[in-house]
């Protein structure tokens, strides 16, 4: 065997006993494109005792601008968003919509502000953060106070089904494409409860996934706040969920 024959199994044998230990980190943020000019962004966020939730938000190109679906989960998450969208799709960050008053949604909006990013949210969203000490979006769509009430902002529709996960939760549609974003209010596929019910109302809850089912029966996906993208489906799975959390007064 000569030099170069030896080398090359040293080198194979050396990638094998410790290939896991230069295997590259999990990116911080993935950008998944769902269709075309549609991504959703995940970001992870890591609690004190180690687990690990992840979060969904959306990107959506509208001609030579793109319009954000919720900031990362946390400040440094939205910056690392920010750098993921240059490097990936190098379009500016114009607007933003802010789905509710919850940190996995609007954590980074002092983030975004700073980088120039119009934020949109439900007026109660301004409300509630300054309640609760978190980043305030500067625009409240006043047009969406009322449940049922919807607003074009682009090529997004943006409505407030009522009350369900929080009071002030919006949901997205983009009728193009069909892809419904129904944020935290939406659980995934593999939820085996309603989550966080604590800032919501329950029995409104079933309502409004009666209601958006019918009216969205079209959609070809649906976004849930944390996990995989699913059918129209995870609208009955949800209200599933929050009827077996109502009969446990969970
Ligand atoms: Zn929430």
């Amino acid at each position: 065997m000569n030099k170069t024959a030896r080398i090359c199994i040293l080198m194979v044998l050396c990638m094998q006993t410790f290939g896991s230990a230069f295997a590259e980190p999990e990116p911080e943020i993935q950008l998944k494109e769902l269709a075309d000019g549609v991504w959703m962004h995940v970001s992870s966020y890591v609690y004190p005792d180690g687990k690990t939730l992840s979060s969904n938000g959306l990107i959506v190109k509208d001609g030579v601008e793109l319009t954000l679906v919720d900031t990362a989960w946390g400040e440094l998450k939205t910056v690392a968003l920010i750098k993921a969208i240059k490097l990936e799709i190098d379009l500016p960050i114009t607007r933003a919509v802010v789905t509710h008053a919850h940190s996995d949604r609007a954590a980074g909006v002092d983030v975004l502000e700073s980088h120039g990013v119009k934020v949109f949210s439900h007026p109660l969203t301004q409300r509630i953060t300054i309640e609760h000490g978190l980043p305030v979006p500067n625009h409240a769509l006043d047009a969406l106070a009322e449940r049922g009430a919807s607003i074009k902002l682009g090529k997004l529709t943006v409505f407030y089904p009522g009350p369900a996960h929080a009071m002030d939760n919006l949901m997205v549609w983009l009728p193009e494409e069909k892809i419904l974003f129904g944020g935290c209010a939406v659980r995934s596929g593999a939820s085996t409860s309603a989550g966080n019910t604590s800032h919501g109302d329950k029995a409104s809850w079933i309502k409004v996934m009666n209601r958006v089912g019918k009216q969205y029966h079209s959609a070809t996906l649906v976004i849930p706040g944390h996990g995989e993208p699913g059918g129209i489906d995870l609208i009955e799975h949800t209200s599933d969920l929050v009827k077996a959390a109502s009969d446990t007064r969970t």
